[in-house]
């Protein structure tokens, strides 16, 4: 909370840079990982983020002007983005501003006029690298514009309307965990999400001797681009061989009884999704008996499901959970993974948290060592949703 409110300060300062005033609001919206539950929520399965503190953060006043018009500066971007109230709210450039006119374009169809503003927004989540500064951004306008116009959506509603932002604004056909952790998220607490039914649980994780690192390669592969698209197509074709509806349907026996109804390939794909999908209610019952040397395992299950069934890890990721390993629960470590989509972005591991600086510092230099590459590091709790700081 500390974190947030010096964030809160130093927006409040940059928007009084920019507009010579300062905010009458501010909110913020968390980042994210996923701890386990990877590739799961387009195949209606349970994922289970938590989120993090690091922060996407909005200033904004009405302009003195009156005018009906959204201007809104980032401090990561030189280009000004604006939403001219009296037409028609559609994608345009800068692209950035895309995010938050998908979420005005929401409020608007909602009937709900959020009126002219200056904003001043700033992210501490770093931005591409598969923490969902995305969403934060989402999340943080919807709830700006909640403070502003005094009208507050049901956080559920809320999400999926940041979530048709990303898909119609972004072009971005994104699942619903970021928004939804982003919004509804709780100190102390992860969130099973079933993303089926849209039900939500919250698992606390308190125990102070545990941490969670997240490790970020700095590297983010350039592929062809389809393979989102190939590996829901691949899950679907699966599901159809099986005579289900989604791989949520089918548990590890039917995977196996319905093996020779599809191709290898295919069937290595379903069987890290419903493989995935056990493994993530096994971690909350693991969580909840603070039993980390049983959630650890479940980590590395789902890293080398994802890396040798799924096909979407990289040898940068491969080598974080590789040197995790080498330090291993004697050092400190429980367990590591690729977190998000794959082919690059960052891991998720779980260590004792007396040995964070110690673990911190073997993964920087043996990562270096490997790849030549300098990682990012840092350690979280799990941190509050949404939340509106002034105003
Ligand atoms: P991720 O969500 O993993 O960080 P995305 O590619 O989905 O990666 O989203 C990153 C994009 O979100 C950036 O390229 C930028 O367009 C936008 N964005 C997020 N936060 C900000 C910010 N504070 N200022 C400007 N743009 C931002
Ligand atoms: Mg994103």
């Amino acid at each position: 909370m500390k974190k947030l409110q010096d964030l809160a300060s130093f927006v409040a300062a940059e928007f009084q840079k920019s507009y010579g005033r300062p905010p009458r609001w501010i909110a913020a919206a968390p980042g994210r990982v996923n701890v386990i539950g990877e590739h799961t929520d387009y195949n209606d399965g349970f994922v289970l983020p938590m989120a993090i503190e690091f922060y996407s953060v909005m200033a904004a006043d009405r302009p003195v002007d009156g005018r009906e018009v959204i201007t809104l500066r980032s401090t990561l971007e030189p280009e000004v983005a604006t939403i001219d109230l009296s037409r028609p709210v559609v994608p345009g450039v800068p692209k950035w501003g895309n995010y938050p006119r998908g979420v005005v374009a929401g409020f608007l169809a909602r009937g709900i006029q959020p009126g002219g503003l200056e904003v001043l927004l700033h992210s501490t989540v770093p931005l591409g690298s598969g923490l969902s500064s995305s969403a934060a951004l989402e999340v943080c306008t919807a709830t700006l514009l909640e403070a502003v116009t005094g009208s507050t959506l049901d956080p559920v509603e809320k999400a999926l309307l940041c979530q048709k932002a990303e898909h119609d604004f972004a072009g971005v056909p994104c699942g619903i965990m970021d928004q939804f952790i982003s919004a509804l998220g709780r100190e102390g607490h992860l969130l099973l999400l079933d993303c089926r039914t849209r039900k939500t649980e919250i698992v606390p994780l308190q125990d102070p001797s545990v941490a969670l690192l997240i490790i970020n390669t700095n590297v983010k592969h350039e592929l062809s681009g389809g393979e989102y698209a190939e590996r829901r197509a691949q899950c679907e074709e699966a599901a159809r061989n099986l005579g289900v509806k989604s791989l949520r349907d089918v548990n590890v026996e039917q995977l196996e009884k319905g093996k020779s109804k599809m191709r290898d390939l295919v069937y290595r794909r379903a069987r890290h999704v419903i493989g995935e999908i056990s493994r993530t209610v096994s971690a909350v019952g693991s969580v909840r008996q603070s039993d980390w040397p049983a959630v650890g395992r479940l980590m590395y299950a789902s890293h080398v499901a994802l890396r040798d069934d799924y096909e979407v890890s990289c040898p940068e990721l491969d080598a974080v959970v590789k040197i995790a390993e080498s330090i291993g629960e004697q050092g400190g470590v429980y367990g590591c993974r690729m977190t998000g989509g794959g082919f690059g972005g960052c891991c998720v591991a779980l260590v004792k948290a007396s040995s964070v600086d110690g673990i911190t510092k073997k993964i920087a230099s043996d990562y270096k060592v490997r790849t030549g590459i300098t990682a990012t590091i840092f350690s979280s709790r799990p941190a509050a949703g949404a939340t509106v700081l002034r105003g």
